[in-house]
């Protein structure tokens, strides 16, 4: 099988595997009066990752969702208006925080614009016209197909919303892409956000584990809500360690991910019923399929008899992802089998 569905399919080989059982452990969940908790492995995870993005500290989150509803439950109380793009992961897919029953914050959207990068106007406008407490940001940006903000667009939106006292949160989900793209540190992009979570389970293929960073005085607010969320652990040294051996070994290789995608893209460009729908610039793809004349499950179902699985975006998209488990041969092979399908 060619699994195009996610990032999320890679496994955890040996080497990655094998960090866990050398890893000193300790209960993370007790805490000294600085808010460090006892797992070494964790606090190493943790300081590093706040040295990456350039911030006071880090907390380690069992996922992505996690994460960003920690933060946007740390940034604002029930009522209050988070500003943040309309398919954007945090408030289409994850939803908690937005929920009457969970979380009770208001969304208030804006849109991106011909380059699918948040509309600066609209922000503005919104930024004048509405209470907003918090502004969110995605990089990449997954409905848009892995599309990059550029540092500037970033720090344009920061400079906008710190002129409103607005924070801004950014889910970096696949932050790392973004960064090898626009040949950026993450530092570098980190500069202009005041929190920002990032996953170790997508591209960087950890088997689990997000983290999330910012002032220390947030992420001590953070870890009162995480743990609310479920989210206190114990020896959680054991999902430090393959984040941490992540960092050092497969950031660089994201690079051969974006390669792939390209090369995919390239061979699927001008055909007849077929259209790339995206800037390839990171590790997905989308397919417009609407002139195909099948639905996204018969499309689906198809590839899926053809040994490709590959996942629905939006209307009428189709989404290929590239990861650590798909070879240049695969990426090629998938794509030749896609191009022969509209003959
Ligand atoms: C996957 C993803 C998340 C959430 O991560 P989980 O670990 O699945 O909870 C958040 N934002 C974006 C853009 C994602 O792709």
């Amino acid at each position: 099988m060619i699994d195009l569905r996610s990032d999320t399919v890679t496994l955890p080989d040996t080497a990655m595997l094998e960090t866990i059982l050398s890893a000193p452990l300790g209960d993370d969940g007790r805490t000294d009066e600085c808010g460090w908790g006892e797992d070494p492995t964790v606090n190493s995870l943790e300081t590093i990752c706040a040295q990456l993005t350039g911030k006071e500290r880090a907390l380690l989150c069992v996922s992505g969702t996690m994460g960003n509803q920690a933060a946007l439950m740390a940034w604002c109380s029930p009522g209050e208006k988070i500003l943040a793009e309309h398919v954007q992961h945090l408030h289409y897919a994850e939803k908690t925080s937005f929920m009457d029953a969970f979380g009770g914050r208001k969304v208030c959207s804006y849109s991106l614009d011909e380059k699918m990068m948040p509309r600066i106007s609209e922000i503005q406008k919104k930024l004048e016209e509405e209470d907003i407490r918090l502004l969110t940001v995605e990089n990449t940006n997954n409905y848009a197909g892995g599309v990059c903000i550029t540092a500037e667009r970033m720090k344009e939106m920061y400079e906008l919303a710190h002129a409103h006292q607005v924070p801004v949160h950014v889910d970096g989900a696949r932050l790392f892409n973004a960064a090898i793209h626009l040949g950026v540190s993450v530092k570098e992009l980190c500069q202009y956000t005041d929190s920002v979570m990032i996953c170790f389970s997508k591209g960087l293929g950890a088997p689990l584990g997000s983290i999330l960073c910012g002032s220390s005085e947030f992420i001590q607010r953070a870890r009162v809500i995480r743990k609310r969320l479920g989210g206190g652990m114990r020896q959680a040294g054991i999902i430090a360690a393959p984040a941490l051996y992540a960092l050092s070994h497969n950031v660089k290789r994201l690079e051969e991910d974006h390669e792939n995608c390209r090369i995919c893209a390239e061979i699927l460009r001008d055909l007849p019923h077929l259209r790339v729908a995206n800037e390839v610039q990171t590790n997905i793809l989308v397919l417009d399929i609407s002139k195909t004349g099948l639905s996204q499950k018969e499309f689906c179902r198809y590839l899926r008899k053809q040994n490709i699985l590959a996942g629905p975006l939006l209307k009428n998209g189709i989404r290929l992802v590239f990861h650590k488990g798909i070879s240049r041969d695969m990426a090629v092979e998938a794509a030749e089998i896609i191009k022969n399908m509209d003959d």
